[in-house]
């Protein structure tokens, strides 16, 4: 470990400048100094965010799109230019290719509605994978129902991967879409998502990413990748909730329907009929979250300017020393321990339960998730109804590694373990 600690210092991110980014961070909870290692659920938010929200509210705050008035106006540029810096971000051909939504939920719900209607038919299927998101599952279910199709299920080995040979079988010219976590947030395993995408297009099937855990432990291009969609939250990403991004292919979001019918999506309403406008406004129906979107353009600077490659690496090796930490911890034993994993760690812990194991620690000061993180069938998989989970983001130092060990260690003695 005092490798990793070494390995550490060479990274060179000023990680004790980070942390005086997050003020949140510099707190007690029950008279002890604040551990937050649940990023996975929500990122904390630097100052530059917040600035850009308050800047937002305190200078610019106007409806968007149809003021011809100059505060209108600038909101307008304001939330464009966060559009572009998504663009950017995702490394997508052009900023209409990307939809504002709620968050990555809404962006697959609204994929599945609109593009789901217009592809799914009786008899074809759906394949997702067994260590999805709950978002990245009953949207599909709902269509599936809906059309009389098939939900496939590509399952995971013990580790925690993807079985990819068992993914080559359930293709088939029935397969109409693949949906797939690019990393899972129950075990943290980074999926070989280019390969996924590459055979599903050779069967002839149209992929989404549910990228909410993968936008913030490295750099993603969708062009790269050749997705066809990619889901991402604001709020993973050191950026507001209630906001999130779609790409999509320009030609797919093009003949698709709208999906939600309002203000700011039509070109024109009579009775009789209404046309549509064009992307990427006809996906964004209604007064968008303005704040969020400038919100979450001024969380990508925040890490851009760090750089996800740098992010990437230090977490890596944030990850390397919490394994071992982690492993040295009597009774545990990790869940998901695939070969490519991001700085997540699901494990149980002999004659504790999760939720106590959580209590416990949060009266440390040590705040970590616990219950079935929304992925009930990777509990099934590994047949635990719970687990214990620590989630590392750009702000976690090895310290706060050692002292979750600390506190692990105390819960067993509690527990007279
Ligand atoms: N997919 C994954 C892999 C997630 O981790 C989450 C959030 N935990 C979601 C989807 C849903 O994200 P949101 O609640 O921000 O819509």
């Amino acid at each position: 470990m005092a490798s990793e600690s070494k390995a550490m210092e060479t990274i060179h991110l000023d990680i004790a400048s980070i942390r005086e980014d997050f003020p949140i961070l510099d707190q007690e909870v029950h008279g002890k100094k604040l551990v937050y290692l649940d990023s996975a659920a929500t990122c904390q938010t630097p100052r530059a965010v917040t600035d850009a929200l308050r800047a937002f509210y305190d200078k610019d705050c106007a409806n968007i799109h149809r003021g011809v008035y100059q505060l209108s106006q600038r909101a307008t540029d304001l939330y464009e230019a966060a559009r572009g810096k998504v663009r950017a971000f995702v490394n997508a051909e052009e900023a209409s290719e990307i939809i504002f939504t709620r968050g990555t939920t809404e962006a697959i719900n609204l994929v599945a509605s609109s593009l789901g209607e217009q592809l799914v038919g009786s008899g074809d299927e759906v394949i997702v994978s067994e260590m999805e998101h709950h978002s990245n599952i009953v949207p599909w279910q709902m269509l599936c129902e809906r059309k009389g199709a098939t939900l496939k299920v590509i399952p995971i080995n013990d580790e925690g991967e993807l079985i990819v040979e068992e993914y080559e079988r359930l293709l088939s010219e029935k397969t109409r879409i693949v949906a797939v976590g690019h990393v899972s947030n129950a075990l943290g395993s980074i999926n070989p998502i280019k390969d996924i995408i590459r055979k599903a297009h050779r069967a002839g099937a149209l992929v989404l990413v549910d990228g909410a855990q993968a936008v913030t432990h490295a750099s993603v291009d969708v062009q790269d990748l050749d997705c066809d969609f990619y889901a991402f939250s604001g709020h993973k990403l050191y950026g507001p909730t209630g906001v999130g991004a779609l790409y999509g292919k320009k030609d797919l979001l093009t003949s698709m329907p709208p999906w939600q019918g309002g203000g700011d999506m039509i070109l024109s309403v009579t009775f009789e009929k209404t046309l549509y406008a064009g992307l990427p406004a006809k996906f964004e129906a209604g007064t968008p979250n303005i704040a969020g979107a400038i919100g979450l353009g001024a969380a990508i600077d925040y890490v851009s300017a760090i750089g996800m490659n740098r992010i990437a690496e230090y977490e890596q090796t944030l990850l390397n020393y919490a394994t071992d930490a982690l492993g040295a911890v009597p009774g545990l034993s990790m869940i998901g321990t695939a070969a490519h994993k991001v700085a997540v760690c699901s494990f149980e812990l002999e004659g504790l339960h999760p939720h106590d194991i959580g209590t416990l620690l949060d009266l440390e000061g040590v705040a970590i998730r616990t219950g079935h993180h929304c992925a009930q069938p990777v509990m099934k998989r590994f047949g635990v109804p719970a687990t214990a989970r620590a989630s590392f983001g750009i702000y976690n130092t090895p310290e706060e590694v050692d002292a979750l060990v600390k506190a692990l260690l105390k819960a067993r003695e509690v527990f007279g373990l």
